[in-house]
């Protein structure tokens, strides 16, 4: 709570903390440029969503949202090659789930596809864009390097007919793929190798995902971008440093096609974080080399996984809020991820009892058969969230870890002759175990003391408080833990440049016991399991009464904000 609080201050005062963006914004207004802010999203349909993207949304929607200005919502789905339906479908879940409110404000780059054939119509004609029949290596060539300037293409100098005329015939589909592409005229000596004469359309014939085969003829990402977003009266366009260098190309492209109130490019750095995977390439190789359980794996950072694993969209805000925007790449620490989430669940869920490596533990002196109820705080911290009635009996689980025949140094739990407190219950002193022929503890057994009931006692103290379930009430669970799915101590890659994986990225235990209050959760309830951490309900794997439980995250952490 006191975290939100400086946050809010630090946000109000006296606009301390305005990011380099909102700055530009601020200028853009007051100097005229542009009397309305309008921000957009442009995912390109070829894969999930992950965490980065999600930075993107929520700062495209909160700029438009503070200067009262409009956000769209927009495919880019301009390249047949990769783009699907089920990525579209995915993607407008994860937006909405994220919260940014895009209205009717829904648009795909496919659906201007004629605008685009008419800008390249409108550049011939001006004598700036013309058919060029290199093949795509003899383009490369021609186009020098960092050091050396390009050269033209013999074909730059064709007429303004005879470039209408091919690229009306590349549009009519009487070339193959790669024998022609239209280029704009530009600058083979320029500095910036973006300007060298770029290619702006390129014939491919292949079925469009939402234009079918209307079109054998697509727009190139830099040619297209600009008039997507100059066509929907884009103000800012906010991408990711990568394309610092394109920006004088993409300006070229508004002022060329003599758009009013061109659309202008900001830049900010890529979310990078710790431990994890980013980057949908990688991604792809996981899900398609079955390492993963599919694109929302909870091991992944999609943002359907991060759903799946029990992160809310309020803790995503939060990350993003306090990761800032910023000029320069770094990388942010997955346990700020997991610092949001605890802080959002901390006194949002209930906190219960489930015992992940259970043993027996029989209460000798407690009466056969008997099961009372003992009212329990639903979460400690949060009085509203009210308490409910967990079932004691003789025989109970607890964790395995709890019990030591022969304890170590500063070992408060239970061994034999020590005292402990079963939480809300009764205090116990252990009197001994039950060994299997290998010398396993099968069973621990203790006393309880009727005088202690809720687990307090005036007249002695105990250094140990345990959490423990009913057995004959107890349902059985799978639960599964989690670690990063890299191992980041010896380097994300390994020297032939895949990545190097953490084996025990996934634990998954059977058998453990669950206090009944959680047998009809549904997926995506999340709930503390006291002392083990964060769980959250998995939407794939659980049934009616028999959920599954993913561990979001530890309760500890070193991490400080
Ligand atoms: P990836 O690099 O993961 O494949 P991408 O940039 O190819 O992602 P797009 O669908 O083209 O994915 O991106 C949509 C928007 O999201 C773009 O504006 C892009 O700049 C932004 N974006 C992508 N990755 C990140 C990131 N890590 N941090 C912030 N924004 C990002
Ligand atoms: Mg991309």
């Amino acid at each position: 709570m006191e975290e939100t609080k400086v946050m809010t201050e630090e946000k109000e005062g006296a606009g301390v903390s305005k990011n380099f963006i909102e700055q530009a914004i601020d200028k853009d207004l007051a100097e005229g440029v542009y009397s309305h802010v309008q921000t957009r999203f442009p995912p390109e349909p070829n894969g999930y969503l992950h965490i980065g993207h999600a930075k993107s949304i929520l700062l495209n929607y909160g700029l438009a949202k503070e200067y009262g200005g409009k956000f769209n919502f927009r495919f880019d789905d301009t390249n047949p090659t990769k783009e699907k339906t089920e990525y579209v479908e995915s993607i407008t879940e994860d937006v909405r789930w994220l919260g940014a409110d895009y209205e009717d404000r829904l648009f795909f780059a496919s659906d201007y596809f004629d605008k685009m054939y008419e800008c390249a119509v409108f550049l011939i004609k001006k004598g700036k864009a013309y058919v060029c029949d290199l093949s795509a290596e003899e383009i490369r060539e021609y186009r020098g390097t960092l050091t050396e300037p390009g050269k033209n293409s013999p074909y730059r100098d064709r007429s303004i007919e005879e470039n209408l005329q091919l690229f009306e015939n590349m549009k009519n589909g009487m070339y193959k793929d790669g024998e022609k592409v239209l280029r704009a005229k530009i600058d083979m000596a320029s500095p910036n190798i973006n300007m060298r004469d770029p290619v702006i359309y390129r014939v491919a014939h292949m079925t469009h995902h939402n234009t079918g085969d209307k079109w054998c003829i697509y727009p190139m990402y830099d040619f297209a971008h600009p008039i997507e977003d100059a066509v929907e009266h884009i103000t800012h366009s906010i991408c990711t440093l990568e394309f610092e260098d394109h920006r004088p190309l993409y300006d070229w492209v508004v002022r060329e096609c003599e758009f009013e109130e061109p659309p202008r490019q900001i830049e900010f750095a890529k979310l990078y974080l710790t431990n994890v995977v980013t980057g949908k390439r990688y991604i792809k190789k996981l899900v398609e080399d079955g390492i993963v359980d599919g694109w929302d794996d909870p091991r992944l950072v999609t943002i359907s996984a991060l759903r799946r694993r029990g992160f809310t969209p309020e803790s995503i805000r939060r990350f993003v809020e306090l990761c800032g925007v910023s000029k320069s790449s770094s990388s942010v620490d997955y346990a700020m991820l997991e610092y949001c989430i605890r802080e959002d669940l901390k006194l949002k869920q209930p906190r219960i009892s489930a015992i992940l490596h259970p043993i027996k533990l029989v209460i000798d002196n407690y009466p056969e058969g008997k099961i009372e109820y003992l009212e329990v705080p639903n979460n400690n911290e949060n009085p509203e969230l009210g308490s409910r009635m967990v079932p004691f009996a003789k025989e109970l689980y607890i964790e395995a870890e709890d019990f030591m025949e022969v304890p170590v140094k500063k070992y408060f739990r239970l061994f034999p002759g020590n005292e402990v407190r079963l939480m809300n219950a009764y205090f116990v002193t252990c009197t001994g175990c039950e060994k299997d022929a290998d010398g396993n503890v099968t069973v621990v057994h203790a006393a309880y003391d009727p005088e202690t009931r809720g687990g307090n006692c005036s007249t002695r103290k105990v250094k140990g408080t345990l959490q423990w379930v009913a057995a004959p009430t107890a349902f059985q669970a799978e639960v599964r833990l989690y670690e990063n799915i890299v191992d980041e101590e010896k380097g994300k890659l390994n020297e032939d440049g895949s990545l190097n994986l953490n084996p025990n990225s996934l634990t998954v235990l059977k058998g453990c016991r669950i206090e009944p209050s959680a047998k009809d959760a549904k997926p995506y309830d999340s709930f503390q399991f006291v002392r083990n951490g964060y769980f959250c309900v998995d939407c794939k794997d659980s049934e009616p009464g028999k959920p599954v439980f993913n561990r979001i995250v530890s309760l500890k952490s070193s991490f400080k904000l």
